[in-house]
């Protein structure tokens, strides 16, 4: 992260090292029972800090690792909560408060592997560290963490200052803000899906986003700081049409946007892409923007909820159902903004871009790439995927 991301209009700079302790105020669940989901909206207090943040900016959050796999880290490894073991930067602390907040115990790669076995010296894990091996390697580092690594490949004795040199080291994790500063003063929301999954024999968490749904109490801080994105902002002039394509909790900055042009009274049209599992279970904030469309915040909504049919429908289906509205809203300037998944999700809605460039702009494959990559060059083509 550069300067840029450390500024703020106070004297105190709140960045990694020395983060803001934001109180949650508020977690409500945004899943319905018996969805498959467990996505949470989460409000925290921003005041006291100074911090002022824009919609598209993001919050990030250091989180703490679960006590139990801290546990089941130092058990495994036969090692000692207590011993005393030097940091990077020269301070001395107890492993297991290391291990609890200064390092990723759960993330596996290829190098931390490689560094392993210069302990294990295991001819196994050697053969899959062979670049022939690479099938075998990316299916040993799937759904597998370092529990399992230490467990697979015991090494008696292992000294825990070595451990310690081979993890990684605890990162910030970053969310896009889901609310406008100017309809919340002095708070910022996020949401966020939490990541439970069960692999290899055992139950998995992703360390944040469960640090906020299990180990941090509404009336409990967490330690914050701001993530500002200059790119991924409204139109400065409120009458620009806006297009946004947020499936899952890449709605989250739209709610930041759809609000803040509430607040400021912007006029220019908007148009939002929402999709996810079920609408009886998933349609996350769907009251609000049920409100927002009838009293004209919202211009319009298309809904793809994918499990409802047998046919799955994604956001790009609808996109192209309404190929023709899609292009003489681009066409009049519209900013389109996507946001959420970075793996999937955005590359078929760029191809949809494209299509809809063919069909409705009579273009050949190339000019509709050519005219997408000028959009994107233009800055009225933004992404914000993860
Ligand atoms: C700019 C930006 C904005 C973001 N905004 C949001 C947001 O608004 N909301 C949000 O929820 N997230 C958002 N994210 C993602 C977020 O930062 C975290 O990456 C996410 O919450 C996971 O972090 P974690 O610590 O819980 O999981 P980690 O402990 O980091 O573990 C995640 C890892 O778990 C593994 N994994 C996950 N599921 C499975 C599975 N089923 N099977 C096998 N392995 C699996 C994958 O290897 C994955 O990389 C954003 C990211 C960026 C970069």
């Amino acid at each position: 992260m550069n300067d840029e991301n450390t500024i703020c209009s106070t004297a105190v700079v709140y960045d990694k090292k020395n983060p803001f302790l934001s109180t949650l105020k508020r977690r409500v669940l945004l899943n319905k029972e018996g969805s498959d989901k467990e996505t949470l909206h989460l409000e925290l207090c921003l005041a006291g800090s100074g911090l002022e943040y824009r919609p598209g900016d993001s919050l990030a959050i250091i989180p703490a690792n679960s006590r139990q796999v801290v546990k089941q880290v130092l058990e495994t490894g036969g090692f000692d909560a207590g011993e005393m073991v030097e940091l990077k930067g020269g301070e001395t602390k107890p492993l297991g408060e290391v291990f609890a907040t200064d390092l990723n115990i759960t993330g596996i790669t290829k190098n931390i592997l490689k560094k392993y076995n210069a302990f294990a010296q295991s001819d196994k894990l050697e053969s899959l560290l062979d670049p022939d091996n690479k099938a075998a390697l990316d299916d040993y580092l799937g759904g597998r963490e370092v529990i399992d690594m230490i467990a697979d490949f015991p090494v008696p004795g292992l000294a825990a200052s070595d451990f310690c040199g081979m993890l990684r080291k605890q990162l910030p994790r970053l969310y896009s803000i889901a609310s406008s500063l100017r309809a919340h003063p002095a708070e910022v929301h996020l949401t966020i899906a939490i990541i439970r999954y069960y692999s290899h024999g055992r139950g998995r968490e992703g360390v944040c986003s469960t640090y906020t749904a299990d180990r941090v109490d509404v009336g409990d801080t967490m330690p914050v700081f701001l993530h500002y994105d200059k790119n991924f902002k409204l139109p400065e002039d409120g009458d620009t049409p806006i297009i946004m394509v947020g499936p899952g909790t890449g709605i989250a900055p739209f709610r930041a946007f759809v609000e803040e042009r509430a607040a400021t009274g912007a006029t220019g049209k908007s148009w939002l892409f929402f999709g996810a599992q079920h609408s009886a279970t998933d349609y996350l904030y769907g009251d609000e923007w049920e409100r927002y469309v009838a009293n004209g915040r919202l211009s319009r909504i298309d809904l793809a909820f994918s499990r409802d049919q047998t046919e799955k429908v994604y956001v790009q289906h609808r996109m192209l159902e309404h190929s023709a509205e899609m292009y003489s809203w681009l066409s009049d300037g519209a900013v389109f903004y996507v946001c959420g998944d970075a793996s999937r999700m955005a590359k078929d809605v760029h191809e949809a871009l494209i299509s809809i460039a063919e069909k409705e702009g009579g273009k050949s494959r190339e000019d509709a790439e050519a005219w997408v990559k000028q959009l994107k060059a233009d800055k009225q083509y933004l992404r914000d995927v993860y």
